[in-house]
């Protein structure tokens, strides 16, 4: 691992997680992590990113030490969000903000947010909450994710400021789940992105490589970093899930700032920018976001003009 990835400096500069992991101090906060917490060859401690048992122990400290979730925990098998990341994704979008709010970014509850496939995890609404006091709509399309993101939010006393919607239609992004008279400042989404399980298990098998844990042992590695089926995979994949996502933003023109979503996979962006200029939308941009050796990037459009987005930034009675 290089010195930019074992300290993350490419991360947004207010990320709580650009230095080392403090393990003394999580460890303080949440003393179930100590277990999993080992020197690696450069004498550093550190945990095996490659067990999920001790990324979600990693998570659960995180998460209490930086972001005051006391309570979190996800079922066997589901998705574990790398926090860094994620935390990554949500400063970004309040820069977005701030663009239209004469740089200041808004905090708190006028700002209302809405995140697709919200997870087991919830971890969107989680930290945006913690850090931002924005408001959250969840929605998610498996039932267990779904109830399991509602234990979190009320084990946390958040239910003043998260709320979790259940998306009947796979197919559907904001189609009934929204109200014809909501308004939102944002949209995000952290897409399903394989288009098979198949698909899927290819890519844990590079993430094994890359992680330098190939071994005759892992030959037919477990989805590492847990992740149901529906959360990683829909028909289509990425492309086809944030194509949909792009043609049902229309209708929501008048009902949101940006609409945002991340892009896995670099190659989709061309049929993506083409998309999004056909349907009318009158700026977008890209950020690119790196964590360590792995880049990502999310995409955002809006309907509103530059004064539209002023008027709508300033606070709201
Ligand atoms: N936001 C979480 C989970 C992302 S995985 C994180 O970043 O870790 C993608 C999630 O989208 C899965 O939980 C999946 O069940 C959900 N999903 C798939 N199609 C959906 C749809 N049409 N509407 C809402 N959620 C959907």
């Amino acid at each position: 691992m290089t010195e930019a990835a074992a300290t993350k400096i490419n991360l947004h500069p207010r990320n709580l997680h650009r230095g080392r992991y403090d393990f003394a101090q999580l460890i303080a906060s949440s003393p179930e992590l100590a277990a999993f917490v080992a020197k690696n060859e450069y004498g550093n401690e550190t945990i095996n990113f490659a067990d999920p048992a001790a990324v979600k122990a990693l998570n659960r400290a995180l998460l209490l030490h930086d972001y005051h979730i006391k309570d979190w925990d996800i079922p066997a098998q589901y998705l574990c969000p790398p926090i860094p990341g994620r935390a990554d994704y949500l400063h970004y979008l309040a820069d977005l903000l701030g663009e239209s709010n004469g740089g200041i970014i808004p905090r708190g509850k006028a700002v209302r947010a809405l995140d697709i496939g919200t997870g087991a995890n919830c971890i969107y609404p989680l930290i945006g909450h913690a850090v931002y006091g924005w408001q959250f709509v969840g929605t998610e399309i498996d039932k267990t994710a779904l109830q399991n993101a509602q234990q979190i939010v009320e084990a946390n006393q958040l239910g003043d400021a998260v709320e979790l919607r259940f998306q009947g239609s796979p197919t559907s992004i904001f189609e009934g789940v929204t109200y014809a008279d909501e308004y939102f400042d944002l949209t995000l989404c952290n897409p399903p992105f394989h288009a098979s399980l198949a698909e899927a298990r290819q890519g844990t098998q590079r993430k094994w490589q890359n992680l330098g844990k190939e071994s005759n042992k892992h030959k037919n590695p477990v989805l590492n970093f847990g992740g149901q089926s529906m959360e990683l995979c829909c028909e289509g994949g990425e492309e086809a899930f944030v194509t949909r996502m792009i043609e049902e933003s229309v209708s929501g023109r008048d009902h949101c700032m940006w609409f945002t979503t991340l892009i896995s996979k670099s190659s989709s962006l061309p049929h993506i920018y083409r998309l999004i200029k056909n349907i009318g939308a009158v700026d977008n941009r890209t950020f690119e976001m790196s964590q360590g050796q792995k880049k990502s990037r999310f995409v955002a459009w809006t309907f509103m003009s530059k004064e539209q987005r002023g008027a709508r930034g300033k606070p709201k009675p």
